[in-house]
């Protein structure tokens, strides 16, 4: 299938397939595509905490178009083609298997929260976790035990899902090392790809300073979203900060809407 040749759909006459708190999905050009649409909403505790951050969705489209398309170059299987303007991406249908999967490296969070480690504390190794993807429960931690009792995922799967997170745990860390952040932990979720009698684990929604905790090496600040949860201020910039850091974005481009934009293909 040759996704240059992408019909355009007007807005309006596109259908809704699912609308989350940051993004919405629609139809896509193809069977088997959709189109995921970044919103400016952010919110945290379980949306008890919302505000619409202008700019915020442009930003982490770019940002995750970046990581997601290494990931791809690198071999990591992803749900990600190609971006398609400043607020939306095109991605492969997947199903979503119902778990937030976290890999933390350092301590911060519910982790320091939950057993008393101090936050920034530098954890013996990288320790992946499993959250069950559900708003009405606020997304209760699970063992591999619930997930196999309960259905969401095989033993084979999950094994898949921890190789993979390891893959992109550690690509993560020597990307933002490299550019002077600290990946503290992130999270990540995986579908099944269906292609014609195969089906595989890809990495799939988001990755940005949304589901990630990035700070800079020499000052410990913050550039993810703990500047919305814990009321920082400066998100936008922090944001902009770590795009400017990956080479995304140029000195005189502005993520806020501000006017027209050239969008780099
Ligand atoms: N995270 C996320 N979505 C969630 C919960 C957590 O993207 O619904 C990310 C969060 O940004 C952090 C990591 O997962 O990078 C670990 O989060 P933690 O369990 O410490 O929860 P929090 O402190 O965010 O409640």
């Amino acid at each position: 299938m040759d996704f240059n040749k992408t019909r355009y759909i007007p807005m309006s006459r596109r259908r809704r397939i699912y609308e989350g708190k940051a993004k919405v999905l629609y139809e896509g050009p193809e069977p088997g595509t959709l189109i995921q649409h970044f919103k400016d909403d952010a919110t945290a505790f379980n949306a008890k905490k919302h505000q619409v951050i202008e700019g915020k969705g442009v930003l982490n489209n770019r940002i995750s178009e970046y990581i997601f398309q290494h990931l791809n170059d690198i071999g990591v299987p992803t749900h990600f083609i190609r971006r398609l303007n400043m607020r939306e991406q095109l991605i492969r249908e997947v199903e979503i298997i119902p778990l937030e999967v976290v890999v933390r490296n350092v301590a911060a969070g519910s982790l320091s929260q939950r057993l008393g480690i101090e936050e920034g504390t530098q954890l013996p190794r990288s320790i992946i976790e499993f959250y069950y993807k559900n708003d009405q429960l606020n997304d209760p931690m699970v063992s591999e035990e619930h997930i196999t009792a309960f259905g969401w995922a095989t033993p084979q799967e999950i094994d898949d899902i921890m190789a993979l997170a390891i893959r992109v745990n550690d690509f993560l860390s020597g990307l933002f090392l490299g550019i002077g952040i600290r990946l503290v932990d992130f999270k990540m979720e995986c579908g099944r790809l269906f292609e014609s009698d195969m089906m595989r684990i890809v990495v799939a929604d988001e990755i940005s300073p949304d589901s990630c905790r990035l700070w800079d090496v020499k000052s410990n600040e913050k550039l993810d979203k703990d500047r919305f949860r814990r009321d920082l201020g400066g998100l936008i910039e922090a944001y902009t900060d770590v795009a400017k850091r990956l080479g995304i974005m140029t000195e005189n481009e502005r993520p806020m809407g501000a006017g027209p934009v050239l969008v780099k293909g």
